[in-house]
């Protein structure tokens, strides 16, 4: 293909995404689409679905009458149905392998999940002018995984037309949102042999032409749902026999919020949705809330974790209630290697379109690629997060989101050169 044919084509691609966005394991229609490209593409190895991960380490799965639906909207939009198969049970994902002679094994990671929320209807908003608007109701591409996937694949092409000796690996990564699919990732076999680790996010407030080589500051997270079990009775005639399932959740979300500071660094809580209860008159035997903790450092995390723990604990046993909690979603810290932001930095400075070069930034929010970052700092190898500007209308997760279609092209000539150079310098 032409240069510029490749270029409609990722446009038409990313395009294609978004009109189908999906979010934690139903990814059913963009894991086809993504394997779809990559059979044209033509990889060495290819693994999809739960070839793709340690499928014992899925969080926030969700029940099945759920993943049915999204898997029959996917096949009604015209998925492949051979690749559908390989996905049924919200097995979703891929990982992609590409040898091209001895060299280090050098791994890029790309999240491919939309978010539960509607898109404007604006006559301006772009994919509602250019006719290629979320198709699925209450979700949408409002963070650039769109643009994500569409840069790994469009970086896989350019990979194979380059002078890179090594192997390269592209994880196509689902549940980011809901920092649901890291871990699945990075406790697959598919993590042990990487040397090097990149990730990517567009957008984050900076605009087309910008980059930056190394993103830090992600606060370790972690996502609860805790249930409380009472006694119920009548309100009236028997108060005295109940056990109150919501003032034992109340007390909790009151004393989560009393959690102390930690001299070591930034902590985080939330008490972000409640409910309980059937009627005013009856005692309510059953109450829940749903909510986070962050640290500045995982430790930090672990230790708003533990403490949180606590404190529902706590609040079930004033209440004499029992308390059931899962963890549905995690995500450690992590740092961008110096070795590879200097390589992304000079590449970026290089690259066409790039006008600006930042060398550090914080994320200051949370991202489930630390899992995989982590493991291969762990095995000896250096990872790096990076940043590539696009012009956003709207905020990320805002119904106006959009990204800017030229910031494509920049993202993949900056990863593939990257990749390449990495390959070639082993730092
Ligand atoms: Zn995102």
């Amino acid at each position: 293909m032409s240069q510029q044919a490749t270029r409609d084509h990722l446009v038409d691609l990313r395009r294609d995404l978004h009109k189908h966005p999906e979010p934690a394991w139903r990814e059913f229609y963009t894991t086809a689409r993504i394997v779809e490209e990559l059979e044209r593409i033509g990889v060495d190895e290819l693994y999809v679905g739960p070839d793709a991960i340690n499928t014992d380490e899925r969080m926030a799965v969700p029940d099945d009458e759920e993943l049915d639906s999204w898997f029959q909207q996917a096949k009604d939009a015209g998925a492949n149905p051979e690749t559908l198969d390989q996905l049924e049970g919200g097995y979703t994902g891929a990982v992609a392998v590409i040898e091209q002679g001895a060299g280090p094994t050098v791994g890029l990671r790309v999240d491919i999940d939309g978010l539960l929320r509607d898109e404007s209807t604006d006559e301006d908003h772009a994919p509602v002018e250019e006719g290629f608007r979320s198709e699925h109701d209450g979700a949408m591409h409002a963070c650039g995984h769109d643009a994500h996937a569409t840069i790994g694949i469009g970086t896989i092409e350019k990979i194979k037309e380059s002078d890179f000796e090594g192997t390269l690996k592209v994880f196509f990564q689902p549940g980011e949102e809901m920092i649901a699919g890291g871990k699945s990732m990075a406790e697959s076999d598919h993590i042990e042999d990487v040397d090097y680790l990149l990730a990517a996010h567009i957008g984050l407030d900076h605009p087309t032409g910008e980059v930056v080589a190394g993103l830090d500051g992600f606060l370790a997270v972690s996502h609860f749902l805790a249930e409380f079990e009472g006694v119920p009775a009548h309100a009236g005639g028997r108060p005295n026999e109940g056990e109150n399932a919501i003032q034992a959740m109340a007390a909790a979300v009151q004393n989560l919020y009393s959690i102390p500071r930690h001299e070591d660094g930034a902590t985080r809580v939330n008490a972000g949705k409640v409910g309980g209860g059937t009627a005013t008159n009856i005692i309510p035997e059953q109450a829940h809330v749903e909510g986070e903790v962050r640290g500045e450092t995982t430790e930090l995390k672990d230790y708003m974790k533990e403490r949180a723990d606590r404190v529902l604990q706590g609040a079930a046993d004033m209440h004499g209630c029992e308390v059931t909690t899962t963890t549905n979603g995690e995500a450690p810290s992590a740092e961008s290697d110096q070795g590879l932001v200097d390589i992304v930095g000079t590449i970026a400075g290089d690259t066409d379109g790039v006008e600006n070069v930042v060398e550090r930034d914080e994320l200051g929010g949370s991202e489930d690629a630390t899992y995989l970052m982590q493991a291969v700092q762990k095995q000896g190898g250096l990872a790096a997060y990076i940043g590539v500007g696009t012009d956003h209308p709207g905020g990320h997760h805002t119904a106006t989101f959009d990204v800017d279609e030229a910031s494509l092209p920049i993202g993949i000539d900056v990863l593939a050169g990257s990749i390449e150079h990495i390959a070639e310098s082993r730092p």
